[in-house]
């Protein structure tokens, strides 16, 4: 069974104060006994002492009332051998030590005594049952008359033997009850100990172990409840408590558990859409920046891209260039071959333009038949033989629709920035004017730049179509003069 430390610290206290009880009880009941047992001692010994000293007097005078005829008789007749017999019957009773007949004359007549040292008297003695005693009885003799008296009897009296029997007995009953108290206090220990103690400690150890918050183990019973009495009570009155605080934890465990879930499904449903709405939202920007039919970027990322290369333009003297291109005559095309073969030319033309162009190079679809080449880094001159291969990359190449080799021409226009190096090889005023466009807007040279190539563009119409056209720059001069 798992016991953290504190618990075992708890258990270990839990049983040092059982055994203390134990103790305690061990000691108040033999002290409680101890006291009981030198009263009931005390009580008995008052009472045997009262009997003794009773005993003791009645005895003697019995003794004595009996003897005195004989000792009359004896007197009466000088018989001493008479009072030799009654003496000696007397001292039998060992509280007699001496007796001692006088005559008329006080002459001692006759006097018997106990062997000195037999019985010495006693500090007790004297206390208990005054002491040394010497009772003197007139001895008369009963025919003559007027009674006269003939002698007296004296008989000396020693308590000593009562003062032995006493004590003796005393010391008895004194052993005789402690004994007997140290017993029922160990038995009645012993019995408080097991009843109550004990059961009382066990309950401890059980509530110290019984954890209701530990959903892993199964509650236990508290110890003995099989007795039907209060300390089973207070286990079951625990049992039930612990029940409680066990449903009550499972209560709030399980809402715990619910709510974690939910806030987990909610996560996983946030992050979820999140990336759904990260995924549209990159389709709906691919969407909005390309040309469904060719997948080429459109006008809106065309022109994007324009003003980042005319920013690289303006900082960098990097050279950026713009061929604009119309389809010929594709009005008549789409009437005489049809819609759908216009559509195919658009997309063999996007193809074409693709494969031609470099890498760092923009093809894009502006609308309709209209497409245009970004070309970063690309002079004026570079350009135009771009332009010209497309031109004669489009001528060569007819689109295959229906079975049928469908032929299709387009015209360029081509406009531009050159760098510093390529404004050289231009007229001193155009170079100049290229200048003056750096104060200009991003925004403001591209909407130039396009103009100035889709004139170039009309004027490759105008002079008979299929062929390229450069800008001529009075666009550029309209423009910085106005
Ligand atoms: P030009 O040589 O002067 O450019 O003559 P054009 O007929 O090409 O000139 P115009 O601008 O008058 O005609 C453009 C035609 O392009 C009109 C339209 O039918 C066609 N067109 C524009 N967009 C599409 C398209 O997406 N698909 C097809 N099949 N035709 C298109
Ligand atoms: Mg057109
Ligand atoms: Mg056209």
């Amino acid at each position: 069974m798992h016991r953290s430390p504190d618990n075992q610290n708890t258990a270990l206290s839990e049983l040092s104060l059982g055994s203390t009880i134990a103790a305690r009880q061990l000691k108040y009941a033999l002290c409680l006994a101890s006291i009981l047992g030198l009263l009931i001692t005390l009580f008995q010994a008052y009472h045997d002492y009262n009997w003794l000293n009773d005993v003791y007097t009645h005895a003697n005078q019995r003794t004595i009332a009996s003897n005195v005829p004989v000792a009359t008789k004896s007197l009466v007749n000088e018989d001493r051998e008479l009072a030799d017999v009654m003496a000696r019957g007397m001292l039998n009773q060992r509280s007699i030590a001496r007796v001692m007949l006088t005559d008329a004359q006080s002459g001692v007549f006759y006097d018997k005594e106990r062997p000195s040292g037999q019985l010495p008297a006693s500090l007790w003695g004297d206390m208990l049952f005054g002491g040394l005693q010497t009772v003197v009885i007139p001895v008369r003799d009963p025919d003559l008359r007027p009674a006269t008296t003939v002698g007296e009897m004296v008989v000396e009296l020693n308590p000593q033997v009562y003062v032995s029997s006493f004590i003796s007995r005393f010391i008895w009953s004194f052993m005789s009850t402690m004994v007997l108290a140290i017993l029922m206090a160990v038995a009645f220990a012993a019995m408080s100990y097991y009843v109550f103690s004990r059961p009382l400690v066990q309950l401890g150890g059980y509530l110290v172990n019984a954890d209701p918050t530990d959903y892993e183990r199964p509650m236990e019973m508290p110890p003995h409840h099989r007795y039907d009495d209060e300390i089973q009570l207070l286990g079951s009155v625990t049992v039930g408590l612990f029940g409680m605080i066990r449903g009550q934890i499972g209560q709030l465990r399980r809402a715990r558990d619910e709510l974690q879930d939910a806030n987990v499904n909610l996560e996983a449903r946030v992050k979820q859409r999140t990336e759904e709405l990260n995924e549209a939202m990159q389709k709906l920007e691919v969407l909005a920046s390309t040309d469904p039919l060719t997948g080429l970027p459109n006008r809106r990322a065309y022109l994007g891209r324009m003003e980042e290369a005319i920013s690289v333009w303006r900082r960098r003297d990097t050279p950026m260039s713009v061929i604009l291109l119309d389809i010929d005559r594709f009005k008549s095309f789409n009437d005489i071959h049809g819609h759908q073969a216009g559509d195919a030319v658009l997309v063999d033309l996007a193809k074409t333009m693709r494969s031609t162009v470099r890498d760092i190079d923009l093809p894009a679809r502006m609308g309709g038949e209209e497409f245009a080449v970004l070309l970063p880094g690309e002079e004026l001159e570079g350009a135009m033989k771009l332009a010209e291969r497309l031109r004669a990359e489009f001528e060569k190449s007819p689109v295959n629709f229906g079975g049928n080799h469908l032929s299709y021409t387009s015209s360029f226009g081509v406009a531009g920035l050159p760098s510093a190096q390529g404004r050289a090889g231009l007229d001193a005023k155009v170079s100049r004017t290229f200048d003056a466009l750096t104060s200009h807007e991003n925004s403001d040279i591209a909407a130039l730049i396009y103009s100035m190539a889709d004139s170039a563009l009309y004027k490759a119409k105008e002079a008979g179509r299929n062929r390229c056209a450069l800008t001529e720059f009075d666009l550029l001069f309209d423009h910085i003069n106005a």
